[in-house]
């Protein structure tokens, strides 16, 4: 029994027999001290703490970050996971923490998270979750292009493989850096907050894995409209190697003016832009 009353992760897991399943990117946490640590780190991002936060949470499996979640204070978590094997097995978690958590069956990409959390009562909402990998950076990309800034969460707290953490913290011209580093770094402050080690899984995913960090900065003038930039970055990294002056084509209209109005030399490529530089062609192109 751990403090919260309830039965160690790895009985759960065989109690439930929830043998992994690829297909739903299982990998599950089975120290509470860790996950612990996980959502600590949440604590005071965006300007709100754990306890009076409302938390989102994608991919439950068979809680060990939503019991961390729960011991440590959050003021209610709504989990939504695709398994109904994990929801049987989260019932025991629901009743140790009456009115507290609400398990949801059905597939985060989907999902209208605001309308499912309905009335928050003024309470700042969180999102934290170990994601699924083979959906974590499309839920990443969902979040992050919302057209209302300030969105309605107040900080995002993601378990994702440290490949794809480097890529969302990544600075120009190195490898790493693409459209999801535009993306992350446009109007969000992103961090990596530390790493976990793959035997933290069962099962163990062959590479390591981090927690990422970001915290969505206030609407300024000098930001582009989200899907105007998302075009610019995607035609620009869709042909990294070639120079802006031909992979910007694919959006339709000559680029030169626009490269000329954002100052930016039509010879470079996609990666020799900082994300400042992005935001001004995009405002170009708006
Ligand atoms: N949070 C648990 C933990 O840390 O041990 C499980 C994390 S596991 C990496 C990802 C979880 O997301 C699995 O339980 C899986 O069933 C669930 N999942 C996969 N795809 C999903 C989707 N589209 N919507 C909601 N849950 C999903």
């Amino acid at each position: 029994m751990y403090e919260d009353g309830l039965p160690p992760l790895r009985d759960v897991i065989s109690r439930y027999e929830l043998n992994a399943r690829k297909s739903l990117g299982q990998n599950f946490l089975t120290d509470l001290n860790l996950t612990g640590k996980i959502a600590r780190s949440a604590n005071g991002l965006g300007g709100s703490s754990l306890k009076d936060s409302i938390i989102y949470e994608v991919g439950p499996g068979p809680g060990a970050l939503t019991r961390a979640l729960l011991m440590n204070g959050a003021h209610k978590v709504f989990a939504v996971e695709m398994d109904p094997r994990c929801i049987e097995a989260l019932a025991q978690v629901k009743k140790t923490y009456p009115g507290r958590l609400d398990v949801i069956q059905g597939d985060a990409l989907k999902i209208d998270e605001q309308k499912l959390i309905g009335d928050t009562g003024g309470r700042p909402v969180k999102i934290i979750a170990n994601l699924p990998y083979n959906v974590g950076t499309a839920l990443l990309v969902k979040w992050l292009t919302l057209k209302e800034w300030l969105p309605w969460y107040s900080s995002l707290t993601l378990m994702f493989q440290k490949e794809v953490g480097m890529r969302i913290i990544a600075e120009p011209r190195t490898k790493a850096y693409g459209r999801l580093s535009v993306l992350g770094q446009y109007r969000s402050e992103a961090k990596i907050m530390f790493d976990v080690p793959a035997r933290a899984f069962i099962p163990a995913p062959k590479v390591t894995s981090c927690i990422v960090s970001l915290t969505p900065r206030e609407e300024r003038p000098d930001i582009p409209k989200q899907e105007i930039l998302e075009k610019v970055v995607s035609a620009a990294f869709n042909q990294r190697r070639k120079m802006l002056r031909t992979s910007l084509k694919a959006l339709g209209q000559d680029p030169l003016p626009c490269l000329e109005a954002a100052n930016i030399e039509q010879t470079s490529r996609a990666e020799e832009l900082t994300v400042a530089d992005f935001c001004r062609l995009a405002k170009s192109y708006e």
